[in-house]
């Protein structure tokens, strides 16, 4: 008996069945004698969908209008979802972010939780409702407008809440049967991790793995809250995102590496010509930053001392692309390089594992089979527990399935994909 949060993704409420097949699991909760709190995301493709259809309206939609679209997919599933568990004699609430209390930043399609007042929904749960919270929108306080926590935000939503609540755990429900040590969609072979450590999870999901959103760990991190990440097409036990790998737990002594994860989203940068002088690398990455964009990797290659000048190339997500070109070009005659381009045909690769401290070698395992699969290496970054490569777009499930067998991790059976696009 508890409080417990549950998160159904779009591909498990993605049509009539899988709204009561995920009612009933609910009820079931409720049953066992729980409090249930509910977050959920847009039906199957809709969000991809609405912006699609935005698209095809305007080349730019406006960040206010293109927020008020995309969070009507949420409301959809989370009223039919009420609906359906009532149909099964039990009552439910259904709340917008705004109505939850999920406050925000004014930043449209980007918007981060300041603080969550969910008063609203304790009570509903104490009068004995189910409460059912649209994911990944919110409201801003002072513009008083809707706004969205970015692409698979409903898994943040979810962590607040329960962090909100002091819920005892935070199930995020899933087309898949946990965390693998790879997407089982591109590595049939990826096995499923029984724990994985925030701080393991925080750099895959910055490294592209989709199955958990960053921001969502972050949140679980600081308030040491456990999440279990699991199907809601099957009744197997997950994988548990916690502090630390369980004592004893031998399997986990030995992995090295936790997954991989891989990322088609971002683009390259090459600033070309750089003036090889103080200051001009703030300059440069502060006008970026004053655009509220996130950049991944840097490299700066040393000048050639006859020129003294350099290049310098960076990734950033591909829909910040356009924009950051057009801001480089404003400032190219005060920075004075000489030119820019722009390269979205990339792929990153990353591994990720605790044990990488302590086990020399990985680097030289890791270049040696992209080495043997044929794969040009563009950039390189590394973290205490992380080795990122860019590479070709096309040579990235490659690399992916190469790394997966060089370190061991191929399971002997194969993973479900129970649904989804991974889209
Ligand atoms: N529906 C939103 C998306 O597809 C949020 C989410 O699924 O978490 O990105
Ligand atoms: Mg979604």
């Amino acid at each position: 008996m508890g409080l417990i949060v549950q998160k159904y993704g779009g591909s498990s409420v993605a049509d009539a069945e899988g709204l009561k097949r995920v009612a009933a699991r609910i009820v079931a909760t409720k049953k066992a004698g729980n409090q249930v709190v509910v977050v959920v995301s847009a039906m199957g493709d809709t969000t991809d969908e609405l912006i699609d259809l935005a698209n095809q309206v305007t080349p730019l939609p406006n960040g206010r209008e293109l927020d008020m679209l995309l969070t009507a997919g949420e409301r959809i599933s989370m009223a039919l979802l009420a609906m359906a568990i009532s149909n099964l004699g039990h009552e439910a609430r259904s709340f917008t972010g705004s109505q939850a209390g999920v406050l925000t930043t004014s930043a449209h399609g980007k918007a981060r939780i300041i603080d969550v007042k969910p008063s609203r929904i304790s009570e509903a749960i104490s009068e004995g409702a189910i409460a059912i919270v649209a994911g990944f929108q919110g409201i801003n306080q002072d513009t008083k407008d809707v706004t969205t926590l970015g692409r698979g935000g409903s898994d943040t939503t979810a962590v607040a809440l329960a962090a909100a609540l002091e819920a005892d755990v935070c199930e995020i429900y899933t087309d898949v049967d946990g965390v693998y040590s790879a997407d089982p969609r591109v590595v049939p072979s990826a096995q499923k991790l029984k724990t994985v450590t925030y701080e393991e999870m925080l750099e895959l999901a910055a490294s592209g793995a989709k199955v958990l959103h960053l921001r969502c760990v972050e949140y679980a991190r600081r308030y040491d809250l456990p999440i279990h990440v699991r199907s809601s097409f099957s009744n197997q036990e997950g994988t548990w995102v916690v502090k630390d790998h369980p004592e004893g737990d031998s399997d986990m002594e030995q992995a090295i590496i936790a997954g991989i994860a891989h990322d088609k989203s971002e683009a390259k940068v090459t600033i070309v010509g750089v003036p090889d002088r103080t200051g001009v690398a703030a300059r440069i990455f502060q006008t970026i930053a004053d655009a509220d964009i996130n950049i991944d990797m840097i490299v700066q290659n040393v000048s050639a001392a006859a020129t003294g000048l350099t290049d310098i190339s960076f990734t950033l997500p591909k829909s910040d692309g356009a924009e950051t070109t057009a801001i480089l070009n404003r400032i190219q005659g005060e920075v004075g390089f000489a030119s820019l381009q722009y390269d979205d045909q990339i792929g990153k690769l990353s591994l990720v594992g605790a044990g990488m401290r302590s086990h020399p070698g990985v680097t030289a395992t890791f270049f040696a089979c992209l080495s043997e699969a044929g794969i040009n290496i563009e950039m390189i970054s590394t973290s205490e527990i992380r080795i990122s490569i860019i590479c070709r777009v096309e040579d990235l499930e490659k690399g992916v399935k190469a790394a997966h067998s060089a370190f061991d991790l191929d399971a002997e059976g194969e993973a479900v994909v129970y649904a989804g696009s991974g889209r």
